[in-house]
């Protein structure tokens, strides 16, 4: 496989990417040059998979457990992988979570891990990673179309990802003098382990999208790779649905 250099030299962070659309980031990323780190929460054969790909390929990439809904947790993570990688270029939030409540069995345990994984873990690891993104970097928030859109039983999911956008929307703002540029990636229906294109569930959302199908972590890792690269320099603060038209 020749790799590709739009994204030579440079360094990135994908969080929750040992499976799913954050392992495929991952390894497209890789695979336009870039040097990989990468977090998970518990599952190390899978961390690991992701970075024995990219070595295959000819790419560098660490892996380092880290549970964004940990503050400490994730602060040891970001320092680890700054340690491995130098700096960071681009910085990609992936790792979230998802359960499915109705209003009715909803929980404060349910707001608070969906909260604490999918907002409060991508704002303490921006932070913690700001002090070492250089000027011109990226920073891209992976959130999901259902911060758009309601569907049953995903109200605080949904919350979640709407709360992901505003953040990206206000520090693109707060950090343009920088020229570090900030984005959402918004997700329609992914065939992953969250989401699985099986089922009664995803027959009654293939019915709602108007390519008639699931989309795939590739053609998510596709936009990421754009935004993080040079044909991105004047894109900043907004939301790219990729989503087979779900959204539209
Ligand atoms: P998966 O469940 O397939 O993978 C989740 C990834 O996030 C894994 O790498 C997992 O690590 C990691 N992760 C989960 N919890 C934590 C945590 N507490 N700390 C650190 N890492 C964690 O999910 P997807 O790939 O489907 O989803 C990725 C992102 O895309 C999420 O933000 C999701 O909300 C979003 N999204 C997904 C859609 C879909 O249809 N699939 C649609 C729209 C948005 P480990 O392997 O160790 O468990």
């Amino acid at each position: 496989m020749s790799l590709q250099t739009t994204l030579h030299g440079k360094k990135a962070l994908v969080t929750g990417g040992s499976r799913g659309i954050g392992a495929a980031i991952a390894k497209r990323l890789a695979a336009d040059g870039a040097t990989i780190a990468i977090t998970y929460a518990g599952n190390k054969a899978a961390a690991d998979a992701t970075v024995a790909s990219i070595e295959q390929a000819g790419g560098t990439a660490f892996a380092f457990q880290a549970d964004a809904a940990d503050p400490a947790a994730q602060r040891a993570g970001i320092e680890q992988a700054v340690a491995a990688l130098g700096q960071i270029d681009i910085l990609v939030h992936n790792a979230g979570v998802a359960a499915f409540a109705s209003l009715d069995e909803d929980s404060d345990a349910l707001f608070d891990h969906q909260f604490g994984v999918n907002v409060k873990g991508l704002h303490v690891g921006t932070r913690a990673a700001l002090p070492h993104i250089a000027e011109g970097g990226r920073i891209i928030l992976i959130g999901s179309v259902s911060g758009e859109l309601a569907f049953p039983s995903t109200a605080t999911y949904s919350a979640t990802k709407a709360a992901v956008a505003a953040l990206a929307r206000g520090w693109a703002k707060d950090l343009a003098a920088r020229n570090i540029l900030v984005n959402t990636v918004q997700p329609g229906p992914v065939d992953t382990d969250m989401n699985p294109a099986n089922g009664d569930f995803a027959q009654q959302m293939i019915a709602a999208i108007p390519l008639r199908r699931y989309g795939t972590a590739d053609e998510i890792a596709g936009a990421v790779a754009f935004l993080a690269g040079p044909d991105a320099s004047y894109i900043t603060g907004t939301t790219l649905n990729v989503d087979g038209g779900v959204a539209a």
